[in-house]
C-alpha cells in the first residue's frame, strides 16, 4: 500500500517506520527540512536497535529505503492512505485536511493521529467525510501495541473496518473510540498527568517522589511526570487545552507548572529538558 505520513516529529517518524516495517511504501512530508532529517535519523537509529535484537522481518536498510522524505505535500497524490501527525493544533490540522482533500485521490482514506482533536471537525474540511477517521498510535509507535481507532459521526463502516484491519496487520491491537474530546486514552491519562503537575506545584512531593509512588505503588511501568516528558509537555498542554475547552469543565484546566515549563521551552526528552534533564 502507498502510505503518506504528514509530520516527521516523534510520532510521524514512528508511524512511517511502522508502516515501512510492515512492507508499505511511505512518503513522509514535513514543512521543515530539519525535521525530515531528524525523522529519518530517528528511524535509522530505531531500526538499527530492533535489528540487533533480531526483531525485524527484513534488513534495516531495506526497510529504511521504503521511506521517502519530502517537503512537497503534492507528493501524496498517489497515496491510498494518509496519516496526519502534525502539531496538535486544531487550526493547523483543519487547514491540512483541506489541503490533503485537494492533493490526494478522492478515494484515499485520510486519518489523523490526533490525541484529542475532533475527527468530525477535520472531516468537515473535506469532501469525503466518510473516508476520514482517527488512527491514534501510542509513543513509541514501533513498540506500543495499541491503536485507538476514532470513529467520527460520518466515518463509514467500510473505512472503520479497513483501518481496524490495517492496524491488526501492523501487529497492533485496535480499540474503537467514539469521537469525544481526548477519546479514551487521553481522557483518562492526561488528567492524571495534569494532577501530578498540580501535586508537584503544591510541593506535596518531589518529581521523583510522585513518579515512585505511581510506579511502585500503582504498578505503572513509568511515572506520570517521566511519561509527560516522553510524550512532550507541549503535547500534554495542548491536550489539556482541548479537554478544558471542549468538555467545558474547570477540572481540566492545565496546571500552572505545565504551562510554565512549556513557556520556558522545556518540552521534555525531545528538547533534552522537561521535568527532568536528559543530557
Ligand atoms: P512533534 O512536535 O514531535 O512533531 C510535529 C511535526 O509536524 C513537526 O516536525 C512539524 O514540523 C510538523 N508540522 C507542523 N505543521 C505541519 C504542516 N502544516 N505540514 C507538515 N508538517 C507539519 O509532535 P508529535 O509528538 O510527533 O505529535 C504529532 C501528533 O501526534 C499530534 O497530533 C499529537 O497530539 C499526536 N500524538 C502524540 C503522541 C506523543 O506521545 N508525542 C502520542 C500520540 C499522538
Amino acid at each position: 500500500m502507498r502510505v503518506g505520513v504528514v509530520g516527521a516529529g516523534t510520532m510521524g517518524a514512528g508511524i512511517a517506520q511502522t508502516f515501512a516495517t510492515a512492507g508499505h511504501d511511505v512518503t513522509m512530508v514535513d514543512v521543515a527540512d530539519a525535521q525530515l532529517a531528524r525523522g529519518m535519523k530517528a528511524i535509522a537509529a530505531s531500526l538499527a536497535k530492533l535489528e540487533e535484537k533480531g526483531a525485524l522481518p527484513a534488513a534495516a536498510s531495506d526497510i529504511a529505503a521504503r521511506v521517502r522524505a519530502t517537503t512537497d505535500i503534492a507528493a501524496l497524490a498517489g497515496a491510498e492512505l494518509v496519516v496526519e501527525a502534525a502539531f496538535e493544533d486544531p487550526a493547523i490540522k483543519q487547514e491540512l485536511f483541506a489541503t490533503l482533500d485537494r492533493v490526494t485521490k478522492s478515494d484515499a482514506i485520510l486519518a489523523s493521529n490526533t490525541s484529542s482533536i475532533s475527527i468530525d471537525g477535520l472531516a468537515a474540511r473535506t469532501a469525503r467525510p466518510a473516508r476520514v477517521v482517527g488512527m491514534h498510535f501510542m509513543n513509541p509507535v514501533p513498540l506500543m501495541r495499541l491503536v485507538e481507532v476514532v470513529r467520527g459521526e460520518r466515518t463509514s463502516d467500510e473505512t472503520l473496518a479497513a483501518i481496524v484491519d490495517l492496524a491488526k496487520r501492523l501487529g497492533k491491537t485496535p480499540v474503537v473510540s467514539a469521537d469525544r474530546p481526548g477519546f479514551i486514552a487521553n481522557r483518562v491519562l492526561m488528567p492524571m498527568i495534569n494532577e501530578a503537575f498540580l501535586v508537584l506545584g503544591e510541593k506535596v512531593g518531589t518529581a521523583e517522589d510522585i513518579d515512585t509512588v505511581m510506579t511502585l505503588g500503582m504498578n505503572h511501568p513509568i511515572g506520570p511526570l517521566r511519561l509527560a516528558d516522553l510524550i512532550g509537555l507541549d503535547v500534554c498542554l495542548a491536550i489539556m487545552d482541548v479537554l478544558a475547552r471542549d468538555l467545558g469543565s474547570a477540572k481540566y484546566a492545565p496546571a500552572p507548572d505545565l504551562r510554565r515549563l512549556v513557556g520556558e521551552g522545556r518540552l521534555g526528552r525531545k528538547t533534552g529538558r522537561g521535568v527532568y534533564e536528559y543530557r
